[in-house]
C-alpha cells in the first residue's frame, strides 16, 4: 500500500502535463512552435529528432485524427492522412501544409519580442517562427479534422492531408516523397490547396474592406549561367576585351531590357474583381481592362511589389572572376535568377536572353527547370468552395484570385491535381508579411481562429 499511493501520484503528474496541452488551439499552436522544425540548407545540419518529437506532440494533441483515420509516415518524417469519404466515385480533395521552418537569421533573435522558439502567447497573439508559415497551417487543419470527427461528421468525398518537412528546402524528401507514395496508390484529386494566401485586412487598393487573395497559379522560377571565356594572361599585356568587361557589357543588357509587361489571367481576374468595390478613376481602369490593360500593367511595373505580377522578372544574383589582381581572367561567370510569369518556359525566357546578349563568344545555359503549374479555374471547383468558405466567416471580404509570386511545394503534385489552389484562412496585415522569414512572425489568435474556421468550411463544403 505505502508503495502505491506514490506510484498513483507519479502517474498523475505525469498525466497532467497532457491535460494542460489540450486546453485550446492557441495554446496547441504555441506549443507546436517550441519544436525547433529548422530546415538548413546543409541537410547534415537538420534536426530530424526533432520531427519526431513534433509528430509524437500531434499524435497526442489529434487522438481521433491519429486513431480513426488512416494515417502513414512516408520518407520518415512527412505525414500522410487519409479520411475515406463515404462515396468512393467522387474525386478526393487534397489539404497540404509544411511542418518545417526557416532558420532565425544569425544575430537577429535578440530582436524578437519573444524569443523565435518560446511559443508565447500574449497580447491576443501567438508568437514565433511558424506562426504563419506554416504551423498554422498544419495544425489549423488538424484542429478542422479534430472537431468534425468529434461531431461525428462524415465526409461524401474521401480527404486527403499531406504534411511535408522540407517545404523551405525545396520539398525533395518530403513533399516529393508524398506525391510518389500517393501516385503508387494511384490516387487523382480533383482540387488541393496549400499555403500561400490570406485575407489581407489593409490592402492598399481597398483598405476598408478584407481582401481574401486566394492564388490560383504562381510564378515559374529559373536560373540562367553565363560564361565569358576568352585570352587572359598577365595584366601588363590585358587583351583589348576581357572577359569581365565583355560578361559585365552583357549583364547590363540583360538588366536594362526587362521582359515587356504582360497581364496574365489571374491578375486581370483579380483587379475586374476589385474594380466594383472602389473609386473612380481605378474604378474605371479595373473594370475596363480590355482597353486599360497596358497602362495598368504599366503603372503596376513601377513598383517592384507590383512589378512581378505584370511581368517575367530579371535579378542579376552573382558574379564570379578573377584569382589574383594581376591576372585577367580567361573565364567569368554569372547567374540570373528569372521568375516566369505563367505562359514563358525555360525556352522563351533563353531565346530573349540570347537575343539580348547577341555575343557569341558568351555560353548561356541552365541546369534544371522545375515544372510550373497550371492555372487553376477560377470561378467554379474548387475556388467556389474556397470562396463559400470565405463568405462564412468574412461575409464583407472580396475574394479575388490571384498569382503567388513565391514558389510552394505545390509543383510536386501537378500531375496529381486538376486544380491547385494556395490559400489559408487567416486575417493578416500586409506589414505582417515582412515577419514570415523575418523577425517577430505572429498571427493574432483570434485570426487563427478564423482559420481554423475557413478550414472546416472548406472541409464541410469540399467534401459534398
Ligand atoms: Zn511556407
Amino acid at each position: 500500500m505505502s508503495r502505491v499511493l506514490p506510484t498513483l501520484l507519479l502517474a498523475l503528474l505525469l498525466v497532467s502535463p497532457m491535460s494542460v496541452a489540450a486546453a485550446s488551439p492557441a495554446e496547441r499552436l504555441a506549443e507546436a512552435i517550441r519544436f525547433e522544425t529548422i530546415s538548413y540548407q546543409d541537410r547534415s545540419q537538420i534536426d530530424l529528432a526533432e520531427f519526431r518529437r513534433f509528430h509524437a506532440f500531434l499524435r497526442a494533441s489529434f487522438p481521433r485524427v491519429f486513431q480513426q483515420l488512416e494515417v502513414e509516415t512516408v520518407n520518415d518524417y512527412s505525414l500522410l492522412i487519409r479520411w475515406p469519404g463515404s462515396d468512393p466515385d467522387l474525386q478526393p480533395v487534397l489539404f497540404t501544409a509544411h511542418m518545417d521552418v526557416v532558420p532565425i537569421e544569425p544575430g537577429t533573435a535578440d530582436d524578437w519580442e519573444h524569443p523565435p522558439f518560446a511559443g508565447v502567447v500574449a497580447d491576443g497573439r501567438i508568437y514565433g517562427r511558424g506562426a504563419l508559415d506554416d504551423k498554422q497551417g498544419v495544425l489549423g487543419n488538424l484542429e478542422a479534422a479534430e472537431s468534425l470527427l468529434a461531431e461525428g461528421f462524415v465526409p461524401a468525398r474521401t480527404m486527403v492531408f499531406a504534411f511535408g518537412h522540407d517545404e523551405e528546402i525545396s520539398g525533395r524528401d518530403g513533399a516529393a516523397r508524398l506525391a510518389e507514395r500517393m501516385r503508387e496508390k494511384g490516387w487523382h484529386f480533383a482540387w488541393m490547396v496549400d499555403e500561400g494566401g490570406m485575407v489581407i485586412s489593409d490592402n492598399p487598393l481597398l483598405p476598408d474592406k478584407p481582401v481574401a487573395i486566394v492564388n490560383v497559379a504562381e510564378k515559374g522560377y529559373l536560373t540562367l549561367t553565363l560564361v565569358a571565356t576568352g585570352e587572359g594572361g598577365h595584366s601588363s599585356r590585358p587583351p583589348r576585351t576581357s572577359t569581365i568587361g565583355r560578361l559585365a557589357a552583357a549583364l547590363q543588357r540583360i538588366e536594362t531590357n526587362p521582359f515587356p509587361t504582360r497581364m496574365v489571367g489571374p491578375v486581370a481576374a483579380m483587379l475586374e474583381r476589385m474594380g466594383p468595390h472602389m473609386d473612380q478613376p481605378n474604378r474605371f481602369f479595373f473594370g475596363n481592362l480590355w482597353l486599360t490593360g497596358g497602362i495598368v500593367a504599366d503603372r503596376m511595373s513601377e513598383d517592384p511589389m507590383t512589378n512581378s505580377y505584370v511581368r517575367t522578372t530579371t535579378a542579376l544574383t552573382m558574379f564570379n572572376a578573377g584569382v589574383k589582381e594581376n591576372v585577367v581572367p580567361q573565364r567569368a561567370e554569372a547567374k540570373v535568377n528569372f521568375r516566369l510569369l505563367p505562359g514563358d518556359t525555360p525556352e522563351t525566357v533563353v531565346s530573349y536572353i540570347t537575343e539580348l546578349v547577341d555575343d557569341p563568344g558568351i555560353e548561356i545555359s541552365y541546369d534544371e527547370w522545375d515544372n510550373v503549374p497550371g492555372v487553376a479555374d477560377y470561378d467554379g471547383g474548387g475556388f467556389a468552395v474556397i470562396s463559400e468558405a470565405v463568405a462564412s466567416v468574412y461575409p464583407d471580404a472580396v475574394i479575388v484570385p490571384s498569382l503567388l509570386v513565391a514558389t510552394t511545394d505545390t509543383r510536386h503534385y501537378i500531375d496529381l491535381v486538376d486544380d491547385q489552389y494556395r490559400f489559408q484562412g487567416m486575417l493578416v496585415k500586409v506589414s505582417q508579411a515582412a515577419s514570415v522569414h523575418g523577425t517577430n512572425e505572429y498571427i493574432d489568435i483570434q485570426s487563427y481562429e478564423n482559420a481554423i474556421e475557413v478550414a472546416r468550411q472548406m472541409m464541410i463544403l469540399g467534401a459534398r
